[in-house]
C-alpha cells in the first residue's frame, strides 16, 4: 500500500468514527423527548451508514434528487425528512417514502402533497414552517397567513399537519436566537388552540440547528436539525 492511499484510508474511517462519538454525544446532551434529525445533506451514504449503525434513524435532506438516491440506497427503515424548500412538482418523487416533511409554506403545496399521498394511498406528516428570524432571506409563513390555510385543512385528508417548524437567525447575539424560538413556540401554542385542541399528533416544534440546538431545547423544541455539529463542516 502507498503512504498516500494509506493516509487516505486513515482519513475516512477517522471520519467515520467521529460521526459516530457525535451522534453518541447528541443522544446522551438531548432529551428523551426530543428527535434527533441527523442532516446528512451533501454527505455521502457511508457517513449515513456509520450513523446508522451508532443508532440514528431520522435523517434530514434538503434536496428531492439526494433524497430519493439516498432512499435508494440505504436501509429501508431510515426516516427521511424533507428539511428544505419543496418545489412543487417535485413531490412526486418522494410521496411514496417521505416521512415528514419540514417546510410546508403555501396552500398550494399542501394541495400537491395531498394529492401525491392519495396515489399511494398514505398520509403525510407535514409542519407549517413559520418566518420567525428579522432575515429578509428565510422562507415561512406569518400567523396570518396560517390561519387562512388552516381553515381550508379539511379539504386534503392525506395530509396531517402535526407541528410547526422555524428557523432563527443566523446571528452572534443569543437573547435574539432565543425571542424568535419563543415566538415559534408562542404560534405553536396558539395553533394548537385554535385548530387541533383535541388532536394529539399535532405536537411537533422542530427548531435547532448545530449552532442553537441547546437554546432551541430550553425553549421548547421537540425535534433538532443537527448536520455539521454530526458529519462535519459542508
Ligand atoms: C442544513 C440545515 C440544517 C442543519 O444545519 P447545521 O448548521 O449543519 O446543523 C437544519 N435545518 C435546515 C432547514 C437546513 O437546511
Amino acid at each position: 500500500m502507498g503512504g498516500t492511499k494509506t493516509s487516505k484510508w486513515f482519513n475516512d474511517l477517522s471520519h467515520l468514527v467521529m460521526v459516530a462519538d457525535n451522534i453518541n454525544q447528541l443522544k446522551s446532551a438531548i432529551p428523551e423527548n426530543v428527535t434527533l434529525i441527523a442532516v446528512s445533506k451533501t454527505k455521502p451514504n457511508e457517513s449515513i451508514v456509520m450513523a446508522y449503525e451508532a443508532g440514528q434513524r431520522h435523517f434530514g435532506e434538503n434536496k428531492v434528487q439526494e433524497v430519493v438516491s439516498k432512499y435508494e440506497a440505504l436501509p429501508k427503515d431510515i426516516q427521511w425528512h424533507l428539511i428544505g424548500h419543496l418545489q412543487t412538482n417535485k413531490v412526486k418523487y418522494i410521496a411514496s417514502f417521505v416521512y415528514l416533511i419540514h417546510a410546508v409554506e403555501s396552500e398550494r403545496l399542501l394541495q400537491e402533497i395531498d394529492k401525491q399521498a392519495s396515489k399511494h394511498k398514505r398520509i403525510i406528516d407535514v409542519l407549517l414552517q413559520f418566518h420567525i428570524a428579522q432575515e429578509e432571506t428565510k422562507f415561512g409563513l406569518s400567523f396570518e397567513e396560517s390561519q387562512e390555510i388552516l381553515k381550508n385543512v379539511d379539504a386534503f385528508p392525506n395530509v396531517r399537519i402535526v407541528g410547526v417548524m422555524g428557523m432563527a437567525s443566523f446571528v452572534e447575539d443569543q437573547q435574539q436566537i432565543r425571542s424568535e424560538f419563543q415566538s415559534l413556540k408562542g404560534i405553536f401554542h396558539s395553533l394548537k388552540n385554535d385548530f387541533f385542541h383535541e388532536d394529539n399528533q399535532f405536537k411537533v416544534i422542530s427548531m435547532g440547528m448545530s449552532g442553537d440546538y441547546q437554546i432551541a431545547i430550553q425553549e421548547g423544541s421537540t425535534m433538532v436539525r443537527v448536520g455539521s455539529a454530526i458529519f462535519g463542516s459542508r
